[in-house]
Formats: C-alpha cells, sequence, structure tokens
C-alpha cells in the first residue's frame, strides 16, 4: 500500500485544536487514540481494520459544525492530512490513515435535530448512528428507508459518503436518493450549505459531488433527509430454485412485468458452487412493503409470475426469520469488535458487489466460476440483490500461506471487476472505492477520471482531505 503525506503535529496547532474543541474531544498519544477508536459507544464499537490498522496520530471529535470547520481549517492551513470517520464499517479501508494523519471522528456530532412527520423529511448532525435515527422516526410513524446490514454501527455521514445501498433498496434506491440538501465543511474549512429542496432546476446539483465521494472532498457535518412512511402492510415470501439459472430468469420475469419488491435477494449457497457435485441450493426472498392493497396486488403477481420457475415455496416460518435476522451478520462481524478477511492461517475470504447491466449477468457468472476452478478458488456464494443488475459473489483462497491465499483472491477478483467493467458494468455497487479499488478507477471511468481529478484539485489543492482514497493521483 502506497504511503501518503507523512505529518506530524506541531505543539501551535495542537494547541490551536484543543483550544476549539477542549481537551476532552483531542487525543494524541497512543493509548488515547486506540481507546477512542475502540471505545464502546452504547456497545456499538468503531471498528478498525485488523490487517491495516491505522496509525493516526491524532484523533478529533467535533461537536459542532463550527468546531468541525475551525479544526478542518486549522489541519488545512498547517498541511496536515485528515481522515473523515464515521461509524468506521466501511469495507474498503476508507478511514485507513496511510500515513500519521489526523482522524476526525463524527462520533460526537451525533443529534437529530428536527423530524416532520407532514414533509416526511428529518435534518440530523452526520455521525447519527442509522440504527438511532431509524427508532426516532418509528415514533413519527416514518421509516429511514436505507437499511443496511451495518445499521446498527454505520452513521448517516458515512453512508452518504459510500452512497450505501440497503435491504429497502428495491424500491428506494441507494441513499443518494434520500438526500434533500448537505452542510459541508470544504477541506479550506468553508462551510457550504446545498439547498434541501425535493426540486430545482436552479444551476449544478452539488449535493451529488459530496455523495459518494468518501471523504475525499469534504467533511459532511449535517444532513436534510426525505423520510418513509411506516409501511401499513409488509409481507415476505421465499422460493427454492433447483438452479441459479432458474432463479435468474424469474428475477428477470418479475423486472421485465415491472414488479418491483422492496427487497429481493436471490442467493445461490453451497460449500464450493464451482463443484456441482457439492449439495446447496438456491434461494430468492422478496420482501413487499407500503400500502395493503398494493402489497397484496405485488404479491399475487410475483407469485404468479415466479410459480413458472421455482422448485418450492419456503415456509412462512423461514422468510420470517430471515428477515428478523437480516442485520444478524454485521452483529457477529463488527459486534465482536475485529473484522477479518482471514478465516485460517493460509486461507483467506473476499467477496465481490459488481453492478452488471441485466444481459450480463450470465455470462459473468460462468467467467466467475470458471476462473475460480482454473486457480484452485472456491465460491461459497453468488447471488442478485434487488433486481436483474446488482450482482455479487463470495470466494475463498487456500495456500500455502495467508499472503499466498491473498494474493490468489486478489488476482481473480481484479480480473473479474475488470471484466465486469468491459461488459459495461462498474466494480462496486454500494461500498465505494477506498484505497482497495483506487488502482482500478482508471479502467473504471476512462477519460472522465481527468474530471474527477480536476473536481478534487479544485476543492482540495493540497490533496489532504482523506488522500489515498478513491483518485489514483491523490498518491505521489
Ligand atoms: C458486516 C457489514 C455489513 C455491511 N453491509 C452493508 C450494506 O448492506 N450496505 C452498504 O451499503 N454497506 C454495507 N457495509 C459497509 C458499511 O457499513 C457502509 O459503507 C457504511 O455506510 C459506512 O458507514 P460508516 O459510518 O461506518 O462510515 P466509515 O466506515 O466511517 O467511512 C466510510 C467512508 O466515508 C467517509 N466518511 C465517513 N463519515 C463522513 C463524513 N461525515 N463526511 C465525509 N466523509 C465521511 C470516510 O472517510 C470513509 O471514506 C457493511 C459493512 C460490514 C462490515
Amino acid at each position: 500500500m502506497t504511503k501518503v503525506h507523512s505529518s506530524s503535529l506541531a505543539p501551535e496547532l495542537e494547541k490551536e485544536i484543543r483550544s476549539i474543541v477542549g481537551a476532552k474531544n483531542f487525543f494524541i498519544d497512543k493509548i488515547g487514540i486506540t481507546k477512542v477508536l475502540n471505545q464502546r459507544s452504547r456497545s456499538r464499537p468503531i471498528i478498525v481494520d485488523e490487517e491495516n490498522r491505522s496509525d493516526f496520530s491524532a484523533v478529533v471529535l467535533p461537536e459542532t459544525t463550527a468546531q468541525a470547520s475551525g479544526v478542518v481549517r486549522a489541519l488545512y492551513d498547517s498541511g496536515v492530512a485528515m481522515v473523515p470517520y464515521g461509524g468506521g464499517t466501511g469495507l474498503m479501508g476508507g478511514v485507513l490513515s496511510l500515513s500519521a494523519n489526523v482522524c476526525v471522528s463524527m462520533r460526537k456530532m451525533n443529534k437529530i435535530l428536527d423530524v416532520d412527520k407532514v414533509a416526511k423529511t428529518f435534518v440530523v448532525q452526520s455521525g447519527v448512528i442509522l440504527g438511532d435515527l431509524e427508532k426516532e422516526l418509528n415514533r413519527s410513524s416514518l421509516i429511514l428507508g436505507h437499511d443496511p446490514w451495518s445499521r446498527s454501527y454505520a452513521t448517516i455521514g458515512g453512508s452518504i459518503a459510500s452512497d450505501g445501498v440497503g435491504y429497502l433498496g428495491g424500491r428506494l434506491g441507494s441513499i443518494r436518493n434520500q438526500v434533500l440538501g448537505l452542510e459541508v465543511v470544504l477541506p479550506s474549512g468553508e462551510i457550504i450549505r446545498t439547498k434541501a429542496v425535493e426540486h430545482s432546476s436552479a444551476g449544478i446539483d452539488l449535493k451529488q459531488i459530496f455523495i459518494g465521494s468518501e471523504g475525499t472532498l469534504g467533511l459532511i457535518t449535517e444532513a436534510t433527509m426525505r423520510a418513509y412512511p411506516y409501511p401499513e402492510r409488509t409481507k415476505i415470501i421465499g422460493y427454492c430454485f433447483e438452479n441459479f439459472q432458474k432463479g435468474h430468469k424469474a428475477v428477470l420475469a418479475l423486472h421485465e412485468k415491472g414488479v418491483c419488491p422492496s427487497s429481493l435477494d436471490l442467493d445461490e449457497n453451497r460449500r464450493n458452487i464451482t463443484d456441482p457435485r457439492e449439495p446447496g441450493e438456491t434461494r430468492l426472498h422478496l420482501v413487499f412493503s407500503g400500502l395493503r392493497g398494493e402489497v397484496d396486488a405485488l404479491q399475487k403477481e410475483a407469485q404468479r409470475i415466479i410459480s413458472r420457475y421455482a422448485k418450492s415455496r419456503i415456509s412462512k416460518t423461514d422468510t420470517d426469520q430471515y428477515w428478523a435476522e437480516r442485520h444478524k451478520i454485521a452483529d457477529m462481524v463488527l459486534g465482536g469488535g475485529s473484522r477479518r478477511h482471514r478465516t485460517g492461517n493460509g486461507s483467506s475470504f473476499d467477496y465481490l458487489h459488481v453492478s452488471l447491466p441485466a444481459n450480463a449477468v450470465s455470462i459473468f457468472r460462468k467467467r466467475c466460476l470458471e476462473l475460480a476452478k482454473t486457480y484452485g478458488v472456491e465460491v461459497v456464494n453468488l447471488g442478485l440483490w434487488h433486481g436483474p443488475n446488482m450482482f455479487s459473489s463470495a470466494l475463498h483462497a487456500d495456500g500455502a500461506n495467508y499472503v499466498e491465499s491473498r494474493q490468489k483472491l486478489m488476482f481473480i477478483l481484479d480480473h473479474l471487476l475488470k471484466y465486469a467493467q468491459t461488459k459495461g458494468g462498474s466494480m462496486e455497487y454500494c461500498h465505494g472505492v477506498g484505497v482497495k479499488l483506487v488502482h482500478l478507477m482508471g479502467s473504471e471511468h476512462g477519460n472522465s477520471l481527468k474530471l474527477m481529478d480536476a473536481i478534487k484539485n479544485t476543492i482540495d489543492p493540497k490533496g489532504l482531505m482523506n488522500p489515498g482514497k478513491v483518485f489514483p493521483r491523490s498518491q505521489p
């Protein structure tokens, strides 16, 4: 991994930051930094990736936008690189310090400022945990809409910065669709507020450049967002298929007919999918939620379509359990306080989440299985989320040691991600780029990357805002 921007804090800078946020919100010693980054906040740990444990030179926890602006300005003027930090659950290394950067943790900017039941909007500071916000909105008969596996740990700011997709993304899409307006502290410390309106054709919609920019263009401090009415009815149905192909056909048929569930999850599960002798099955879960009448109508139509392809129905007990336990994996991974890509001494595990044109899914799956077989890698899961475009896979590799198995896996993943790009797809549909995929940004965007670089250089000419992430040229 490339090291960028070496920095150590000058005593005057330390003094200035301490005067802005107070001593209780500023940590420069190793023990203090580690404690803050691992501290459990209402049993919610901030997770730092085990393999690339950060070496921040300081952690600052602003409580207000004015404090955040003062801190960012002071760091920028002193030429010190900084990393915005939400819940630390990002999977792409977006919150890693690639050198002795300063961590600007949003944990204390966690206030819900307004909920408007009639307008169905809310205003929050960016460090609010999604799960806390969900509970608060439910009190006003609203739902957040963005419901990722990691909702008990991730923040609204981190989710906007990664343009995340959650379990209700079938109908609602990514979190981008919910953002009405943003307050952002630019690298210079200047505070901008984009207009929080439903529709505007008065010039460029500036909030869009911060959504999905992974903290590289500024610190999101506040968001005004759309909420959704608490559904009158939620129905979950599930089916088993003989194989992935039949499940895939059912998904395409639903899409063709315009049956759009709130959530769609097609999952091919076998110990090793490259080996057809392994026992396993393909399951489809559909969730319909909304007004009673529309839920009933959609469910009826979906049942009619899917019965042509399915082998059997999944019992109501099992489908209810699937939905009730949808966040469990995050609790297992994040609740334990560590996140590993290792499964043993000589084995590695990783995943891909590519966005493909619907007609490229079959050929991509085939390539995935062929390549895995050639290199002796196990494909343990394949699936589609929310429709015929978002394709994911989990892979597992063994080797003489961890480095060997990891290299094998990374080689295959890079090949597949590039293959998705050549098929007109995108290498990632919801977790961002971070450091993990930065080397593939050129093949992802072609000459459009020059325009992205120009935007980055205009907003952050010194390259101090989350360096080494998203923009390949932000690495020397
Ligand atoms: C088990 C597990 C399950 C997951 N499931 C999902 C899922 O279903 N859907 C999904 O989309 N993601 C999922 N993720 C990924 C992750 O939870 C999301 O990307 C989440 O939105 C990150 O939020 P965070 O607050 O933890 O951000 P962080 O990890 O803290 O930060 C992510 C990026 O955003 C930047 N950032 C954070 N806060 C701000 C801010 N206020 N202003 C500017 N930049 C900021 C950071 O610098 C970093 O680049 C999962 C992760 C795990 C570990």
